[in-house]
This record gives structure tokens, C-alpha cells and sequence, in this order.
């Protein structure tokens, strides 16, 4: 299963989010789901909502081939 990379920016730290990944089956946007906006900079989905197209509840586990 592929991991975000993505950096969290916590009381002046950063972390490596390690979330799992995401693709919209609508656009084919890849990136992980918070629970609030803009936690990761690599933030796909919030509550399984696209960022970009706002498509709702249509995110699936994005698995690499590599
Ligand atoms: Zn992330
Ligand atoms: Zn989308």
C-alpha cells in the first residue's frame, strides 16, 4: 500500500504524514483524506471529498504497481 509523503507542519514541526493514499475515480487525483484542511501538503480529499473536483465519497485506496 502506498503512503503519503506529504509534510505536516505541527507546532513548528514537520512530520512525514504517512496516511494512506487516495485517487478520485472521477479525475484520478492522488492524495491522502484529512479530517481538516490543509493538515498535509499532499491533501487529496477531506472527508472523502476531492479537493479538485469536489466529487464526494468516490475516493478509493490507490495501490502502485511498483
Ligand atoms: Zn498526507
Ligand atoms: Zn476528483
Amino acid at each position: 500500500m502506498t503512503r503519503c509523503l506529504g509534510a505536516i507542519i505541527k507546532e513548528g514541526k514537520k512530520h512525514i504524514c504517512q496516511h494512506t493514499l487516495y485517487h478520485c475515480i472521477n479525475c484520478g487525483s492522488v492524495g491522502c483524506d484529512q479530517h481538516s484542511f490543509s493538515q498535509c501538503s499532499n491533501q487529496g480529499f477531506l472527508y472523502c471529498k476531492c479537493l479538485v473536483c469536489g466529487t464526494n465519497g468516490q475516493s478509493k485506496i490507490f495501490y502502485s504497481d511498483d
